[in-house]
């Protein structure tokens, strides 16, 4: 027997075969003292003989290296780090089934992550353990783009548009891919360098959910394999169950490799205005009338509607929308925030083309009066549609060339019932955060429509009609994220014990308890499709809602 060790691979020579073993592997082996080691050493034989399997199923494109595990052990959070054995570097989506198939098919089934971007803040898209898919392997590997557009004539001959996308694509790519043909996707998340597989796990909520719902509602069919490694085509009429599952499914039900993306014709450019605020509720009141008009094809709406706070640190702009207010009204606007302790900025956009240029003042100021907002304290860009949705990244980029980008993120989603709201405002905004003072990041906080959401699909949102989303977008230093955390913990007690019907948006929940508390009566319906689409329950065990079966 001969051991070498090249990199990233480490070859074991047994007789005449050559077989691939995890590098992790062996120095939890060789670290051992030999007296902890006779179970440890089955378990290695076992992994050897797993490992030398699945390399003969999906070749060479499992990678065990430092490098490899090091990057599949992160995510955007900085807080969680889990070690996967080995890392699947797909080049189709065949050896994404051939891994699933064989997951299930070994003594001990491991666990199986789809990772999009790992984007993710406490390790949803981590395998302990089992081994990480990186999806974005898969990109320019179709042959194409991996994003097709298509434009058919229904039954009764009206137009649809629609995108062929694949999971791993980045929905900055979709946006750009679509606008060649004057098409686009009608709903987006803020930052548009997430996958759209990732998303479809999630929601993709954003200020256009209220008028189009969450990227999830603009879905009309997908291609999924399963947990047992099926390839499966799903839509509302054809594998429905299927269908509903993944979307919102947190990524429990099957990896998704197609989406076909709803498209509308897209605008040029976008009339873009901020408006602030120093009483909360003429600011929701205000919020809740604008997202009332929002029917899809009205055009007397807005097209998207967000709010967030400006609290008492640091410029008034932050990496969401890095310039947005003039330099020149800093001072005021810091001054009322001194002033005040918290700011409210309510944020829309109209978008507008050639055919609109002229109207689109006017429509806007029909929309925007009677608002409340303090006088002097509307401001008004102009920008192209693309500026505009794509506004996150150039923050994301001066941060990054500060090296504040990979820092801990911990972020904590929330939506809260319209119905609460003003209590939120009170007991968390001014009584939590506030006191404790030292929220820096970006605050969200605006409402949409559930009639926009589909209650058959995995995502969990609350009861009443409106509800709002709240967004504590922190950004920390390494030794400061706990801080942040017992800040976050705080207003989850607070939500508690004022019986405020509260749902996590990208779900944290440390038992099963919690997991059931937050699908509520959707619970037993997440269950029945876990036992049917991923019995060894092997799929994206990052989100920890259920335990790998034997
Ligand atoms: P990952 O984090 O890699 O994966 C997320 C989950 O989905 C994991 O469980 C993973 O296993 C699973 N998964 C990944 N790919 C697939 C697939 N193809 N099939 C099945 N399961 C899969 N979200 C919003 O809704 N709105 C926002 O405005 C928004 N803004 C953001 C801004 C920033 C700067 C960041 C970092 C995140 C933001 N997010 C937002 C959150 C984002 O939606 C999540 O991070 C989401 O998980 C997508 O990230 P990802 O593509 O990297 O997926």
């Amino acid at each position: 027997m001969q051991l070498y060790f090249p990199s990233p691979y480490i070859y074991l020579s047994l007789s005449s075969s050559l077989y691939l073993l995890p590098a992790s592997l062996l120095c939890l082996f060789f670290s051992s003292s030999m007296a902890e080691n006779s179970s440890l050493f089955l378990t290695y034989l076992i992994a050897l003989f797993i490992m030398s399997r699945l390399i003969s199923t999906v070749g060479y494109r499992l990678r065990d290296d430092h490098e490899a595990i090091r990057l599949a052990s992160t995510d955007y959070g900085h807080i969680h780090s889990e070690n996967p054995a080995a890392v699947l570097y797909p080049s189709s989506i065949h050896d994404i089934s051939s891994l699933i198939k064989f997951a299930n098919n070994v003594s001990v089934p491991f666990g199986v992550a789809a990772k999009g971007q790992g984007h993710s803040t406490r390790g949803q898209a981590m395998a302990r353990n089992g081994v990480v898919v990186e999806m974005s392997s898969l990109r320019n590997q179709h042959g194409s783009s991996g994003i097709e557009v298509v434009s058919t004539t229904s039954k009764d001959d009206v137009t649809v548009y629609y995108a062929d996308v694949g999971g791993e694509q980045l929905w900055v790519d979709v946006l750009h891919a679509t606008l060649e043909h004057g098409l686009s996707p009608v709903t987006w998340t803020d930052y548009l360098y997430l996958t759209v597989g990732g998303t479809l796990s999630n929601a993709g909520i954003g200020g256009q959910t209220f008028r189009f719902g969450p990227q999830i509602s603009n879905v009309y069919e997908m291609d999924v394999v399963t947990g047992e490694g099926d390839f499966v085509t799903c839509s509302p009429n054809n594998n429905a169950e299927l269908f509903y599952g993944v979307l919102g499914g947190l990524g429990q039900f099957g990896v998704i490799s197609r989406a076909r993306i709803a498209l509308e014709p897209a605008p040029t450019r976008v009339k873009w205005v901020r408006m602030l605020y120093s009483d909360f509720s003429a600011f929701s009141r205000d919020q809740e009338r604008l997202i009332s008009i929002n029917g899809r094809q009205q055009s007397n709406a807005l097209d998207y509607i967000e709010g967030s706070l400006l609290i008492n640190q640091g410029p008034p702009n932050n990496w969401r929308a890095s310039s947005f207010f003039p330099q020149s009204s800093h001072k005021k606007i810091i001054s009322r925030v001194n002033k005040h302790g918290i700011i409210y900025c309510l944020e829309v956009v109209k978008y507008y083309d050639h055919q609109t240029e002229s109207t689109v003042d006017k429509e806007v100021q029909n929309l925007l009066n009677g608002l409340n907002y303090l006088p002097g304290f509307k401001f008004e860009n102009d920008a192209s549609y693309v500026e505009f949705l794509n506004r996150v990244r150039s923050g994301e980029l001066k941060l990054q060339s500060e090296g504040q980008w990979d820092v801990p993120h911990p972020w904590l989603n929330l939506f809260i019932p319209k119905s609460r709201i003003a209590d939120f405002d009170q007991g968390v905004f001014r009584d939590i955060v506030l006191k404790r003072n030292i929220t820096t990041g970006p605050v969200l906080v605006y409402p949409m429509n559930r009639s926009k959401w589909n209650e058959k699909m995995s995502a969990v949102v609350p009861e009443e009609d409106v509800f709002y989303t709240i967004g504590f977008l922190h950004a920390t230093g390494f030794d400061e994220w706990k801080a942040f955390d017992e800040q976050n913990k705080e207003i989850l007690e607070f939500c508690v014990k004022a019986g405020i019907d509260v749902k996590q948006y990208l779900p944290d929940h440390k038992t099963q308890q919690g997991w059931m508390k937050h699908f509520g009566s959707k619970w037993k319906t997440f269950e029945k499709r876990k036992a049917l689409f991923d019995p060894k329950r092997i799929l994206s065990p990052g989100q920890r809602i259920f335990q790998i079966q034997a």
